[in-house]
């Protein structure tokens, strides 16, 4: 047995000595849970989320085994609320109010599972941890550093998860790409967990790149060569190597790649990038990635489990047969970054197939959307989204758009921003309050349908501040909205600073407009619909943060049926 397990479990019970050592968490058993790390090289956005969630896919849902995911993001920032979506891709929210990387809701997805806070850390948030405890004069006089401090926190909180959720094996993805100044030091704490815990507890995953210069015409190992070196520099020894690639990776390759990396050549996987996101677990189970991780780590399948993987087949199943085509027209400021929407895509991904319908996106860009040319816009759209956003950029193109959709009986579904500009829309053409706006967009405006909530009133900073999370809702009975989630009540999250004002609500519903949704204790409106057309709903939630490839969001199951209803053809 290692000299480190010894002196580890001794620590647990007594002692200061040995500082560089981390003390377990209480209930932690070493060798119990299992921790598979993926790393990336090459190239930035190689896939170690998508990888790491569908081999997390099989273990869950053929084997039955216990998954928690744990994504490490290098900035330095506490959380992802304040990253721009337009630079980083959507901010993700979890049931708890964290905001965080896109991965996380890769992985809720992938896993049928919700996450929390302890799923997702940033190295803001561990710097944060340490600063605050230096300061409150935990560390004893002692000079804070990288190693033992800043390792043991992370080794810390990947064992407090194990502990605490009693898993089978523990997913940690580690963002950046190796050689990044911002990873290195979360690697060498992945080094030391894998010596600590011992041999057989620990495999690391790598994922690289291989390229295949057009002026060249064949693959090239070199970089992904020297990314593995480099890994291996560290101290750490991949026992699977992923090669992403454009094409087929050629046999030479992989032995290449094997050789240089001391891994099996059968532990050396060629991946292809496939069309759908919800392909790849059945493509890397016959890739036999399932096996060779339970085999390195001593996993056994736990036998007890629904088969829920027939379902995930079910799913592909119906991907691959016949779909008609709906076009859906999405709105909004971050139209360059697909990620920005990275769960809306998703969703109408995951749901088209069980309504037999194959979803094609048009970005509509609202800044230069008006009256006059709405009409050219929304041309061959078979329903329209206008996601969340802030600010009032392309906002009077927003509610161009609504209008549109309202008056020509186009299917329509506002996601927390788009909630807010339907309420406008309707306010202003057809309730007649022509100046109708939201404070967040002119705050001097004479008539604040949409105004700042009364609980955000007093707060000035802007990290997680919003009226973030999960939050239940009632469900008026009689409508599409009750119809369509088959209750009266719902959880659903949020992530808003502002909400429809109170005042208005009875001139809003006079005129025809129903709120179907809203919060249990306090007034407010979290969905609306309107009776008269087929599908014209906003919700003040964001439904695509709960919406699964195995269990869809019955809002977008309603709008994209609608959607197929009104299809001419
Ligand atoms: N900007 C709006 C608010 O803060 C909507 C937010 C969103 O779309 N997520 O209420």
């Amino acid at each position: 047995m290692p000299k480190a397990l010894d002196v580890l479990k001794s620590l647990s019970s007594k002692s200061d000595e040995h500082e560089f050592y981390t003390r377990l968490p209480k209930g932690y058993v070493l060798g119990k849970t299992k921790y598979l790390i993926i790393t990336g090289s090459v190239i930035s956005g190689v896939g170690k989320g998508t990888f790491s969630s569908c081999i997390g896919n099989i273990l869950k849902m053929c084997h039955g085994l216990k998954v928690s995911p744990v994504k490490f993001d290098g900035y330095l920032n506490f959380d992802a609320g304040t990253l721009n979506p337009y630079r980083h891709g959507e901010v993700f929210v979890l049931d708890d109010g964290t905001e965080c990387d896109l991965d996380l809701g890769t992985y809720e997805r992938m896993l049928n599972q919700n996450l929390c806070r302890d799923n997702y850390i940033t190295a803001g948030r561990i710097f944060k941890t340490i600063i605050d405890k230096e300061r409150a004069g935990k560390y004893l006089g002692r000079d804070v550093q990288f190693i033992p401090h800043v390792t043991g926190e992370i080794k810390g909180f990947l064992r407090e998860l194990a502990a605490r959720e009693q898993s089978d094996i523990v997913l940690v993805e580690v963002g950046g790409t190796v050689g990044d100044i911002e990873n290195s030091y979360f690697l060498e704490a992945m080094r030391e967990l894998a010596y600590e815990e011992g041999p057989g507890n620990v495999c690391f995953v790598s994922v690289v790149y291989i390229l295949e210069p057009g002026s060249l015409g064949e693959q090239k190992s070199k970089a992904a060569q020297l990314g593995l070196k480099a890994l291996m520099g560290m101290g750490i020894q991949p026992s699977i190597v992923i090669c992403r690639a454009g094409s087929p990776v050629r046999e030479k390759i992989r032995e290449k790649i094997s050789i240089y990396s001391n891994v099996p050549l059968e532990r050396v996987v060629g991946s292809l990038d496939v069309d759908n996101i919800h392909k790849l677990p059945l493509f890397l189970k016959e890739k036999g990635i399932d096996v060779a991780v339970m085999d390195i780590l001593g996993l056994k399948d736990r036998g007890n489990h629904p088969n829920v993987f027939s379902e995930w087949k079910g799913l592909i199943d119906k991907i691959n047969s016949k779909r008609r085509e709906v076009t859906i027209g999405i709105t909004g400021k971050y139209t360059t970054v697909h990620d920005s929407y990275m769960s809306i895509l998703k969703a109408l991904e995951h749901t088209a197939p069980y309504l037999g319908a194959d979803v094609k996106v048009k970005w509509i860009e609202t800044t230069k959307v008006n009256a006059d040319n709405v009409r050219d816009a929304m041309s061959g759209l078979d329903g329209v989204i206008v996601p969340g956003g802030f600010g009032s950029r392309g906002t009077d193109g927003k509610i161009e758009c609504v209008r549109y959709a309202r008056e020509n009986d186009m299917p329509y579904l506002g996601l927390c921003y788009g909630f807010q500009m339907a309420v406008l829309e309707f306010a202003r053409n057809v309730c007649g309050l022509k100046d109708a706006d939201s404070t967040e967009i002119d705050p001097g405006t004479k008539e604040p349908c949409i105004c700042i909530l009364p609980e955000q009133e007093e707060i000035d900073g802007l990290g997680g501040s919003m009226r973030l999370g999960g939050y239940d809702m009632t469900i008026k009975p009689g409508t599409l909205a009750h119809k369509l989630y088959g209750k009266s009540r719902a959880r659903e999250r949020f992530r808003h600073r502002y909400n429809v004002n109170t005042k208005y609500l009875e001139t809003l519903e006079k005129h025809g407009l129903v709120f179907s949704g809203m919060a249990p204790q306090k007034k407010i409106m979290q969905i609306l619909e309107l009776p008269g057309n087929c599908f014209h709903m906003g919700t003040q939630f964001h439904p695509e943060f709960t919406s699964r490839p195995l269990k869809p969001s019955p809002l977008f199951r309603g709008f994209i049926e609608a959607c197929l209803k009104g299809r001419k053809g």
